[in-house]
């Protein structure tokens, strides 16, 4: 059984003397040579991808990082696919993969919160649970997967929720898919792949898309400074609510031709239908055409660039 570990950079690949100021300089098969349990699991082949802080990936990256993927779902000698990457946005880089590939060779993503050299890093055991999860054959086809301490998550459902913990990496509402127990992946839940795929035209990605939370009396040049842009996203507050008071610079937005996709700023829940009438309801913004999305704001944008890629946004998001 042969993996392809993917290397772009992150604090599973950063090293620094004290702990302090850390920067990614370590390739994939450095991160393998620190797993001496690997070889008695797999073969890993290395593909340095890029050595990046997460913060510094682009929309451009993640679309290399798909045919990358893609390539390498063709090689029979693959059994499956871990990507290394940086915390902080790796569930937006996950679920770009999600979203354009159907391969059917596993895909998992992991990182690490702690780096190799400070007290109990992360990463080894992050990459060997994530080996073992893409080359377990009872998952059927569960999607691109983030696999971090010890739990299996769904990229379209899992987000980061804490900014230093080494448990961060959860899935709200649902909980994970499974978990790795002493080495055994257990799924607790059957997993499956709940979106189309979709194929990008990678000259069309774009990143100016808005994404913006509304807040209480939020001032409305917050929304129309994306009067020109590709898109805006906006996470609502409750079930699909914003303020009254920036109802006319949505009007300018849609107006202007701009595709308006909302979602919720609750960690939990959807979008409301039919529950409230009021100004700034989930009513009003359905009568401004809005796209309904049910992953959080990052993912949202993400989805938003890749669908407009692929031209099929309306296959992307319903319009109730
Ligand atoms: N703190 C981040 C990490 O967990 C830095 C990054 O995202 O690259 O890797």
């Amino acid at each position: 059984m042969s993996v392809a570990l993917i290397a772009t950079g992150g604090t599973i690949a950063s090293t620094s003397t004290d702990g302090a100021d850390a920067e990614p300089e370590l390739d994939g098969a450095d991160l393998a040579a620190a797993v001496p349990q690997l070889g008695d699991v797999t073969e890993l082949s290395a593909h340095e991808f890029s050595k990046v802080p997460s913060p510094q990936f682009t929309l451009d990256q993640m679309a290399d990082l798909v045919t990358l993927i893609q390539d390498l779902n063709t090689n029979p000698d693959v059994d499956g696919i871990v990507v290394t990457q940086g915390t902080d946005i790796l569930e937006e880089t996950a679920y770009f993969v999600d979203l354009c590939y159907d391969g059917a060779t596993p895909v998992a993503f992991t990182g690490a919160m702690r780096n190799p050299s400070v007290a109990s890093p992360d990463g080894p055991g992050n990459l060997l649970s994530s080996v073992r999860t893409v080359l377990d054959d009872t998952a059927g086809d569960p999607g691109v997967l983030v696999v971090f301490n010890d739990r299996i998550h769904a990229a379209r459902d899992v987000t980061k929720m804490h900014s230093m913990n080494t448990d961060t990496f959860r899935t709200p509402e649902f909980g994970p898919l499974g978990v790795i127990d002493e080495g055994r992946v257990v799924w607790m839940r059957t997993p499956t792949r709940s979106d189309p795929t979709f194929d990008i035209v990678p000259e069309q990605l774009t990143n100016d898309i808005h994404a913006v939370t509304a807040t209480a009396e939020m001032p409305p040049a917050q929304l129309t400074i994306a009067m020109a842009s590709a898109g805006l996203c906006l996470a609502a507050t409750g079930a699909g609510h914003v303020p009254d008071s920036i109802v006319p610079a949505l009007e300018d937005v849609v107006g202007a031709g701009v595709p308006l996709v909302v979602t919720t700023r609750c960690p939990e829940g959807r979008l409301a239908r039919a529950t409230y009438g009021f100004r700034g309801s989930e009513a009003t913004l359905q009568d401004l055409g809005a796209f309904y999305s049910d992953v959080n704001l990052q993912k949202t944008r993400i989805r938003t660039s890749v669908a407009i890629a692929a031209d099929r946004l309306d296959d992307a998001f319903e319009r109730p």
